[in-house]
């Protein structure tokens, strides 16, 4: 078969405020071969991801997505990984392709999943999908006290593990990050994991992560996340080697959602010392390159965690790469995504009485747009070159 369209869905909600919440809007992928449907996400600002799909070519090395993917072959599985290389190959000048790829290659492998009546997880090799454990992904609070109270109401809600990141925390004092933390262990008590991301906040200032050490390996915090931006690896190899040299309990390093490709993430594991690798299957390039990456960490003794701040959709995609790897435990899990990510999907992907969750044994992600929830998100847009519209925002159907 032949892959006869690709569509794009740009969604938010009303009012998008400017907060670390990537849930406020979305952009959906519809991918139709062969009388079949298959649906992925791309983890990105959707305006310029639908453009990098449909702009004019600027130079060889630099074309839409479109040209690497329409009307391309789609019989074999290998067909998904030549597909996903020739993009990188027509548009590596293209910085938001990858974006754009990411969101059609998890739609190639639904679609797929759907064709053979398998999910994912077993068309990548896996026999079985290991539960994971759910850690409730949530912003620190604007105080001390919220930042307790909402880790009193994750540990209720029956979570093993959290992670606080982003607010306030780094961007002031040590002292006030101590009180976040300890207030996150105290609301979580001893038994739950705590984890803690600092969203990039320290640049490449290793000295004023260094200062955090102490509060973090008191509080027994499972990784710190994103001390830096992703290509800083001096800067988190510095970290690294700074927490292990402490002696007692040893902070990890965590990181990778930046990771817009497979050598990324290799860096990050090979010079930064992270000890989870993080990855986006809605930025990385899809499936296809986060399976890579899970497979080359777990030869590496570094554990693949997804990551996911959105959609039961984006969820299902993120877990399918590392499903098989019984060694990872841990999943990402949003608790404070918006109404949009809510209504999503008709399946959901709960957590379970242990604080675990499943993959759906389902054809493809075993996930399907809400087409009739979604309408009141969509953002209609129109892009013109010259008088010709390259791009309108489709129909999203019933
Ligand atoms: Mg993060």
């Amino acid at each position: 078969m032949k892959i006869e369209s690709v569509d794009f869905f740009y969604l938010a909600i009303p009012e998008v405020k400017d907060i670390g919440d990537g849930s406020q809007d979305a952009l959906l992928v519809r991918v139709r071969a062969g009388g079949l449907e298959g649906w992925g996400e791309c983890e990105a600002a959707p305006l310029p991801s639908i453009a990098a799909y449909v702009c004019p070519m600027s130079h060889s090395a630099c074309k839409p997505v479109s040209a690497s993917v329409l009307g391309q072959e789609l019989n074999n599985l290998s067909d998904i990984t030549r597909i996903n290389q020739l993009v990188r190959r027509n548009s590596f000048d293209l910085l938001q392709a990858d974006h754009t790829l990411s969101g059609i290659d998890v739609a190639l492998w639904d679609l797929m999943g759907r064709r053979l009546g398998e999910p994912v997880y077993r068309l990548l090799g896996y026999k079985r999908a290991f539960p994971k454990t759910a850690y409730a992904s949530s912003l620190f609070g604007n105080t001390p006290q919220e930042t307790f109270d909402k880790a009193r109401r994750v540990r209720q809600a029956g979570y093993r593990a959290a992670k606080f990141g982003w607010g306030a925390f780094g961007l002031g004092s040590v002292t006030d990050d101590e009180a976040h933390v300890r207030a996150a262990r105290e609301g979580l008590s001893h038994d739950v994991t705590l984890l803690v991301d600092a969203g990039t906040v320290w640049g490449d200032d290793v000295a004023a992560a260094e200062a955090r050490l102490p509060v973090l390996a008191e509080c027994r915090v499972g990784w710190l996340e994103e001390p830096f931006v992703s290509g800083a690896l001096d800067a988190y190899a510095a970290l690294a080697q700074a927490a292990r040299a402490r002696g007692g309990f040893e902070v990890k390093l965590a990181g990778g959602e930046g990771a817009h490709d497979a050598y990324m993430a290799r860096h990050l594991i090979e010079h930064g010392g992270i000890r989870f690798v993080q990855i986006d299957t809605g930025r990385v390039g899809g499936i296809t390159t986060a399976f890579d990456v899970a497979q080359y960490a777990h030869g590496k003794g570094v554990a693949f965690v997804n990551h996911t701040f959105t959609t039961p959709l984006a969820l299902s995609a993120s877990l399918q790469p590392y499903a098989g790897i019984e060694s990872d435990t841990l999943c990402e899990y949003p608790v404070e995504a918006s109404e949009l990510a809510a209504d999503f999907t008709h399946e959901k992907l709960p957590v379970d009485g242990e604080g675990r969750v499943r993959l759906p044994d389902a054809p493809g992600l075993g996930m399907t747009p809400h087409s009739a929830a979604l309408r009141r998100y969509l953002v209609p847009v129109e892009i013109r070159v010259h008088d010709q519209v390259v791009y309108r925002t489709p129909e999203i159907g019933d």
